[in-house]
């Protein structure tokens, strides 16, 4: 039986797929994204969170309307309740609306989007891929797996490793009682997120996204008693969507790039592992994916050649490797030094620590510090 030729395939329409099916439809090559859903949709629970620089980096304006829900800066609070106010502003988004975007920008350039068509196998043949998926049979020279963190792509190209995860769960608020607010909150501490933390995000001055991440505990109770902590706010408040998902915070996995195949965003473990952001990450993974693969497609797909990735995505690859290594050093922190630790950061300090920049200005500036030096600055150094 004949199959359709692709040159890439993209499997998942997430920020990671719709990003790679656009990169890979400019270089000319024949492209198909598959989603299983029957919409592209941000399905999965998300934050939704995102910086100003995610958009220019996926090539979206920030004025569509519907995209930008609320305008916010953050607010980080330690285990006392100080708080260092972050300067920088980002927004609260209707991802939705962005993923939608990216994937009309993907098929006017050309990319072949099937929503509702579920990928389920590949087997190599002379050099090529065979794709099954749920309603055809597709022939590619380039497979590019952006299916999440329980990515199938991966389990059948042989890759078992999977990046550690931390299980989240995330309550939608209505008819919260206070004002609209500008301000996402996130709440460090043993007691109320051992090995994570708790957001509150102000969608609308109605409705309220409250979110928990935990590891090494049960997650229920800690939402519960994170909610009661705020019940003055959310009082009358009734929950009209209660879901969760795991964000994988272990860092990259080693085995990404493979002959003919590269696995991107949460399949790979491209999240920014201390803030689980990983809209930008993927986004960014899929842009530099979609362009090697496209590229690669007609000439050479082997696996040295599409590590070609790597020099495109280093930056992040260096980003999330810092964040890990800032997300090891707080956990072995107590509360009593993560409130130390507020009194010494500045905002600059906690965006840099967060999102594993400048990592070694802050261990230096912590290095005075009598009892952060040891627990802290020299282990990030
Ligand atoms: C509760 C929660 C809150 C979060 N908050 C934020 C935040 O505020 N900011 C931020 O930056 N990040 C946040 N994240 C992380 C962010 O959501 C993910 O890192 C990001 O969506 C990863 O993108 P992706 O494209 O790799 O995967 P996904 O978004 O998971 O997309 C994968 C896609 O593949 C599809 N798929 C899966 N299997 C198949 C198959 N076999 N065939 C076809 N299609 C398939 C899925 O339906 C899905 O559409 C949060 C995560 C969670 C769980």
């Amino acid at each position: 039986m004949s199959s359709k030729e692709f040159d890439v395939i993209v499997v998942g329409a997430g920020p990671a797929g719709v990003s790679a099916a656009k990169s890979s439809a400019a270089t000319g090559a024949r492209t198909l994204l598959l989603e299983k859903n029957p919409a592209i949709m941000a399905l999965k629970p998300c934050g939704q969170a995102v910086s100003r620089q995610t958009l220019k980096t996926a090539g979206v304006d920030p004025e569509i309307p519907g995209l930008i829900l609320n305008e916010v800066h953050a607010l980080v609070y330690a285990p006392n309740m100080k708080c260092v106010q972050i300067g920088e502003n980002g927004y609260l988004i209707n991802k939705t609306i962005l993923l939608q975007e990216i994937a009309a920008q993907a098929a006017e350039l050309g990319a072949e989007i099937h929503v509702h068509e579920e990928f389920l196998d590949l087997k190599r043949v002379n050099g090529k891929f065979l794709v099954k998926t749920s309603r055809n049979t597709y022939s590619a020279s380039v497979i590019i797996g952006a299916d999440g963190y329980n990515s199938r792509v991966a389990r059948r190209l042989g890759v078992s490793e999977r990046s550690e995860l931390i299980p989240t769960l995330q309550y939608l608020l209505a008819g919260r009682s206070s004002g609209v607010s500008d301000a996402i909150r996130i709440y460090l501490g043993n007691k109320i997120a051992p090995k994570g933390y708790a957001w509150i995000f102000p969608i609308t001055n109605k409705l309220v996204e409250v979110g928990i991440g935990v590891r090494d505990a049960p997650i229920k109770p800690y939402i519960d008693n994170f909610i009661k902590m705020f019940s003055r706010e959310f009082g009358k408040a009734q929950i009209i969507d209660r879901r969760g998902a795991p964000v994988p915070v272990g860092g990259v996995i080693r085995e990404y790039v493979l002959d003919g195949a590269i696995l991107i965003g949460d399949a790979a473990g491209m999240v920014i592992p201390l803030t689980g952001g990983g809209i930008h990450s993927s986004i960014a993974a899929g842009l530099a994916a979609g362009k090697v693969a496209g590229e690669a497609a007609s000439e050479d797909v082997s696996r040295e050649r599409l590590r070609e990735f790597d020099e495109e995505y280093a930056p992040w690859l260096n980003r999330i490797r810092r964040s890990l290594k800032v997300l090891r050093a707080l956990e072995r922190l107590s509360d009593d030094d993560l409130n130390q630790l507020a009194e010494v950061l500045e905002d600059r300090d906690v965006v840099d620590l967060a999102n594993g920049l400048d990592i070694a200005r802050v261990a230096k500036k912590l290095l005075v510090h009598p009892i952060l030096a040891t627990r802290l600055a020299r282990y990030l150094l």
